[in-house]
């Protein structure tokens, strides 16, 4: 456990304050903004103990290990897939989150409407764009965008709600807020170009959400803030 549950409690209503008083700030009730526990690596047992203090919207990354947790955690909780998904996953996926994050290619896209179609459903997702350009990075590039939202209405299925973005990695969340403002500009850009609404921003996490509040996130995507340092990745 990286933590006890008194921990938990304490930095879960520190983060909601700071969620509170950065909305605040940018003028917007704080209800605009909806916390996501970004829950990769945090084990069954500590993601009840943060369920039972409030907390039930989680962010899973990899389908592997998102499924089990889904499972053991059953109902009362909204799970939202965050990580890079592979077409072979997506009937694991689609039906089961709320909203799909990652979608960063229109191949992806493509695959989740023909499961749609075949289980009758359609999948909320957002587009992942890669706004700082690093190779390193999925999602569409900024000039991309507007032609992959013409093209999904080829896939009625996929129910795009908005954007997601996750920029360079900085130790001084000012770095982040020209990237979040690029992506809220790109929004209101494609909402007018295709007269439909995209009203979800999905930016900021534990060292940047503030400021992606004060640009206008709607989802805020918190892992180490919430959860304690993650183990190291291999
Ligand atoms: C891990 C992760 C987060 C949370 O990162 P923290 O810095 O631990 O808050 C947010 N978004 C995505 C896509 C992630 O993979």
């Amino acid at each position: 456990m990286r933590g006890s549950p008194i921990d938990f409690s304490i930095r879960l209503q520190a983060i909601r304050e700071r969620i509170g008083h950065a909305a605040e700030r940018a003028g917007r009730p704080p209800a605009d903004v909806r916390l996501l526990g970004a829950s990769k690596t945090v084990s069954v047992e500590v993601l009840r103990e943060f369920r039972s203090l409030g907390l039930h919207r989680f962010g899973e990354n990899r389908v592997q290990e998102a499924l089990p947790k889904v499972e053991a955690l059953g109902s009362g909780v909204e799970w939202h897939f965050i990580g890079h998904l592979q077409k072979n996953k997506v009937k694991s996926v689609v039906g089961h989150f709320e909203i799909i994050h990652s979608l960063d290619s229109l191949g992806l896209a493509k695959a989740i409407n023909q499961y749609c179609e075949k289980i009758g459903k359609g999948q909320p997702v957002l587009l992942e764009v890669n706004v700082s350009g690093e190779s390193s990075k999925e999602g569409f590039n900024f000039q991309e965008v507007e032609k992959a939202v013409k093209a999904l209405n080829d896939f009625p299925r996929v129910e795009v709600r908005g954007l997601m973005t996750v920029p360079p990695h900085a130790s001084d969340p000012e770095f982040s807020r020209p990237y979040f403002r690029l992506l809220n500009g790109l929004r209101n850009k494609l909402e007018q170009l295709s007269g439909r609404p995209f009203p979800e921003l999905s930016m900021g996490m534990s060292n940047d959400f503030e400021v992606a509040i004060e640009e206008g996130a709607t989802i805020v995507r918190i892992g180490t803030a919430l959860f304690g340092e993650r183990p190291p990745v291999h």
